[in-house]
């Protein structure tokens, strides 16, 4: 049985042109054999941002505490704890973190497999 603590397991921070202040560990993904998702944890700090991209997999996003906006497919919305962001296949998107002391922490869900076959970077 694998069960994690959010708040017990180490984070790295999220290496990727754009970023600032993003950090994430992989909560359950490959490398604990799972065979279909990974689902990650991140955190942003006050005034920080994950970088703007888009894939070809989707993102399911549970904000765990904090506030800050989405910006998903040219529309910017305010976001705050127990919101979730469906984020759809090849729309750009990206979070900032708005709120002051605490950062934004939400949970993000892919597949550990692309369309094409290869791994999904980020699913551990
Ligand atoms: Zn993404």
């Amino acid at each position: 049985m694998l069960v994690r603590n959010i708040y017990d397991t180490p984070m790295k921070p999220v290496d990727m042109p754009g970023v600032k202040g993003a950090m994430m560990a992989v909560m359950v993904g490959r490398g604990d054999g799972a065979p279909n998702f990974a689902l990650r944890h991140f955190t942003v700090a006050p005034g920080g941002n994950t970088p703007r991209h888009s894939h070809d997999y989707e993102h399911e996003v549970f904000v765990v505490e904090g506030t800050g906006t989405v910006m998903l497919d040219g529309e910017e919305r305010p976001i705050k704890a127990g919101d979730v962001i469906y984020v759809p296949a090849d729309k750009e998107h990206q979070f900032r973190c708005t709120g002051r002391g605490v950062g934004i922490r939400f949970l993000c869900l892919v597949p550990v497999s692309r369309n094409c076959g290869e791994v999904t970077p980020g699913s551990g």
